[in-house]
């Protein structure tokens, strides 16, 4: 019997928490002879992983153990970055001998579960394909302690790192169903007069106008910028801007795909052909369809143009339009030229991604602080998570005590469909159920 079962997994609402979202079940129910915890955490600024595994080893110890053991896997292995020497003397002394520890490089991109699997495993995901194809389970630090919890209780609490122009850069537990602006005001509020949030990251994540977003249970941090700095204003170019300056700028030098990891892995993806889509001359499908293959790292467009286009947007756009017009690549081939043993000395040195973004001037640091936020209203999203949205159990008026189920996924063809209860994050009353939330205040 494994010590944590499959259903309690389910129930207690545990999704992917490094920003997938991906319900934990459906991950577990499949079959693999290696569970990876994903510790890499390699967007500038963000520290939760580590704090995490720092304060809470044993949880996660014991959530990649019972992982292992729901998916029949005899091994494990912690990929994280080398220079986390103190974290790593701390694994040391918990591990069974089943699970390794992977020290990374300090490098961009290291978390990219394609990347991951191939710098700790030497396995090759194949394009469109999942770590199961090539026997892994690769899970979050906060997910593998939301295992261990699940038996004893739900997800309610989320981990979250805010970084950047903070007073007091830090990594906080809070409720879920609190707003961003109150996990910056947590962390000593703004130093910029006009600050802009990036949520989960700068190279991955997005610019957030509405300050009382909603933190959910992916959400893994907030970077807060001035409306000057560079990555905002890359942010905020429209789309009509990148093809006018993309079309006229773009001198085909390639150093996009030369630096492109999914490339690099021998995925048939290569950004300088997509640029072409923006009319130069060889504009045919060749050019895009590999750009379904895109991961939107943002390597491409923040760290190797040197004209500071923006291929990973063209990537992006041009696979949403595949995608909408239902056209994929069946079967893709590896690249036959792979050029894979080139990944580890063409990834972007995390020093001098930081320089290149204009973020060497903020303090990279991000300690835990102790206490959980406090909240008196929170709004529980009811999807925050791959798969459909959750139908309300609850009513306007109806008391509910944390850890209550407030929304379960929607019964499709007699079964549950693809998705993760939430919960109440604190004890309070139904206050409304609008805007796609379960909104809950203390009375
Ligand atoms: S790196 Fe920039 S200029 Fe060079 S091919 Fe790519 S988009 Fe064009
Ligand atoms: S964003 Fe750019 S570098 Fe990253 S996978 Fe896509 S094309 Fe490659």
């Amino acid at each position: 019997m494994p010590r944590v079962a499959l259903e309690a997994v389910q129930e207690a609402g545990v999704v992917g928490a490094g920003g997938a979202g991906f319900p934990t079940q459906a991950k577990l129910a499949g079959a693999a002879d290696t569970v990876l915890i994903n510790a890499a955490e390699c967007e500038p600024l963000l520290h939760k992983d580590k704090e995490v595994l720092r304060e809470y080893v044993d949880g996660v110890v014991e959530g990649t153990v019972a992982g292992m053991e729901l998916v029949g896997a005899r091994r494990g292995a912690i990929g994280i970055k080398e220079k986390y020497t103190a974290v790593i003397d701390l694994l040391g002394k918990k591990l069974p001998r089943s699970i390794e520890v992977a020290p990374l490089r300090d490098a961009y991109p290291a978390g990219d579960e394609f990347i991951l699997v191939y710098d700790v495993l030497g396995r090759v995901i194949p394009p469109a394909g999942i770590p199961l194809h090539v026997g892994t389970v690769v899970m979050n630090v906060e997910t593998a302690l939301n295992i261990a919890r699940a038996t004893a209780r739900p997800v309610t609490e989320k981990f979250l790192s805010v970084a950047g122009a903070v007073a007091q850069p830090v990594t906080l537990r809070v409720p879920v169903g609190v707003t961003l602006r109150q996990c910056v005001e947590a962390a000593g509020g703004p130093t910029v007069p006009d600050a802009h949030y990036l949520v989960g990251g700068v190279m991955m994540g997005w610019l957030e106008e509405d300050h009382d977003a909603l933190v959910d249970k992916t959400t893994g941090g907030v970077v807060v910028l001035p409306a000057d700095h560079v990555v905002v204003r890359r942010r905020r170019q429209d789309w009509g801007q990148i093809v006018r300056i993309g079309r006229s700028a773009c001198d085909q030098c390639s150093f996009c795909t030369e630096l492109c990891p999914r490339w690099l892995l021998g995925h048939p993806i290569e950004p300088h052909l997509a640029m072409r889509s923006l009319e130069f001359n060889l504009v045919g499908e060749a050019n895009v369809i590999g750009t379904a293959f895109c991961c939107e790292c943002n390597l491409c467009s923040l760290y190797s143009c040197p004209e500071d286009l923006d291929p990973k947007n063209v990537c992006t756009q041009n696979k949403r339009r595949l995608a909408r017009e239902g056209r994929r690549w069946s079967d893709p081939p590896l690249n036959p030229r792979r050029p894979e043993l080139h990944l580890e000395n063409r990834k972007a040195p995390m020093a001098r991604l930081m320089y290149k973004l204009g973020l060497a001037q903020f303090r990279n640091v991000g300690p835990l602080a102790e206490n959980l936020l406090p909240a008196e209203r929170v709004g529980i999203k009811l999807k925050q998570h791959i798969g459909a949205a959750c139908e309300p159990a609850v009513e306007a008026g109806q008391p509910v005590r944390a850890g209550e189920v407030v929304g379960r996924p929607p019964v499709q063809n007699g079964k549950p469909a693809l998705g993760a209860p939430v919960h109440a994050s604190i004890d309070g009353v139904v206050a409304e159920i609008t805007g796609g939330a379960v909104w809950i205040e203390r009375p």
